[in-house]
C-alpha cells in the first residue's frame, strides 16, 4: 500500500488523460474554443495499463477515475476504459465528463467497463449555460444524463459549480431536477484557482450558504457516513416528499485533506499529490519507452514526500491541466 509522508494510505487515482476540453467554462478556462492547449504526446492507452496494473497489484489501488480536460476528448478513451476494467483489484472505474458525448457514448463507454460518470452541471437555463461553458449544450448534456442512467452508469452524479451571481440562483432547481430524475448532485465550492482566483472572495458561495439557499425546500437533512469521500453526502427529505442524495464538496469552507487518499497523474506524466500544489515529478520516463519499477518507486516517493498535510491556499493550476 502507498503511504505519504503523513501516514494516509493512497488507493484512489485520479487520471487526467488530456487537458482539451471543447468548453470554456468561466471558472476554468475561458477564451476562444480555438485556443485549445495541444498534448504533444500523452501517456498511451498501454502506458496507462502498465501503471494502473502496477499500482493495483503492488500497492492495493482499487479506485480510478478518468478526468481532464474532458477524457471524451480523447479518441482511444474507449481503449482506455477497456484495459483499466481488465485489471483485477480495480473495483471502481469512474469518469467526470462535461457528458456532452454520452448521449451517442454511454453504451459504448459501459459495455468497455466503466462503472460510473459524474456529469458536471451549473445550471438548467439555456442562456446561463451559455454564458457560463460557452456552449449552446445543455440539451445535448441533459440527453447524455439520461442516457448514462439508461445504459447503468450508476449512480450518476452532477457536479455544480456554484459562483456568486452566475448560477447561484439555481441550486433550488438543480435540487428538485436531481430529485425528479433520481441522480446525486454535488455543489462544489469555487476553489481559488483558474481565472476567478483574483475574484474568488467576491464569487465563492459557502457551503453554509448554500444550504441556506436550499432551507426552503427540504424538509430535513439526514448526513451520510463519510468515509474518504470529497463530499459530505446528505439524504435530504423535500417538502413535496420525495427523497434526494445531496453532497457539499466544501473544500475552502471544510477541508478534509486528512482524508485524502488520492494521487493526481497527468496526461504528460507529471505527478500532482493535491489538486492545489505543484506538479511534484513526473512518471513518464518509467513508462516510455518501457516500463521501469524502479524509476516508478522513486518517482512515487518523491512525489508522497511532498504532499502536504493541508492543501495550499490557492492552486497553482487550472483544473484543465489535472483534471477537478
Ligand atoms: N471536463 C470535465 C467536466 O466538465 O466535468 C472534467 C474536468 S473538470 C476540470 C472537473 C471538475 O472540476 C468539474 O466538476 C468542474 O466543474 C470542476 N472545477 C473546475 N474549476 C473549478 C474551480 N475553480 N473550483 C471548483 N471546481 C472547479
Amino acid at each position: 500500500m502507498l503511504s505519504d509522508a503523513s501516514g494516509r494510505k493512497i488507493e484512489y487515482l485520479r487520471l487526467s488523460l488530456t487537458s482539451e476540453c471543447p468548453l470554456r467554462c468561466i471558472y476554468c478556462r475561458p477564451g476562444p474554443a480555438g485556443e485549445r492547449p495541444q498534448d504533444d504526446h500523452p501517456l498511451r492507452p498501454v502506458e496507462i495499463e502498465s501503471l494502473v496494473r502496477y499500482l493495483a497489484e503492488r500497492h492495493g489501488l482499487h479506485k480510478v477515475r478518468l478526468t481532464g480536460g474532458d477524457p471524451t476528448s480523447r479518441p482511444d478513451l474507449t481503449e482506455i476504459i477497456e484495459r483499466i476494467a481488465a485489471i483485477p483489484g480495480i473495483h471502481d472505474l469512474s469518469m467526470t465528463t462535461h457528458g456532452l458525448t454520452l448521449a451517442r457514448k454511454a453504451r459504448e463507454y459501459k459495455k468497455a467497463g466503466l462503472h460510473r460518470v459524474n456529469v458536471s452541471l451549473d445550471t438548467l437555463d439555456v442562456k446561463q449555460f451559455q454564458r457560463i461553458t460557452g456552449s449552446d449544450g445543455l440539451e445535448c448534456v441533459l440527453a447524455g444524463i439520461h442516457a448514462a442512467q439508461e445504459f447503468a452508469l450508476h449512480p450518476v452524479r452532477i457536479n455544480t459549480v456554484v459562483v456568486r451571481g452566475e448560477n447561484d440562483d439555481q441550486l433550488v432547481a438543480l435540487l428538485q431536477f436531481a430529485a425528479r430524475h433520481i441522480l446525486e448532485i454535488r455543489f462544489i465550492e469555487l476553489m481559488p484557482m483558474g481565472p476567478l482566483a483574483a475574484s474568488w472572495h467576491d464569487r465563492a458561495v459557502s457551503e453554509s450558504q448554500m444550504r441556506e439557499r436550499l432551507a426552503p425546500i427540504v424538509q430535513s437533512w439526514h448526513a451520510l457516513p463519510r468515509k474518504s469521500d470529497s463530499a459530505q453526502r446528505y439524504r435530504v427529505i423535500l417538502d413535496d416528499g420525495t427523497m434526494v442524495c445531496v453532497g457539499f464538496i466544501s473544500a475552502m469552507t471544510g477541508c478534509f485533506c486528512e482524508d485524502c487518499n488520492r494521487i493526481r497523474v497527468t496526461s504528460d506524466g507529471s505527478i500532482y499529490p493535491c489538486l492545489m500544489d505543484r506538479p511534484r515529478g513526473n512518471l513518464m520516463s518509467a513508462l516510455r519507452p518501457r516500463f521501469e519499477p524502479d524509476q516508478l518507486e522513486a518517482a512515487l516517493a518523491t512525489a508522497l514526500s511532498g504532499k502536504q498535510l493541508r492543501h495550499p491556499a490557492a492552486g497553482v493550476a487550472v483544473m484543465t491541466q489535472i483534471g477537478g
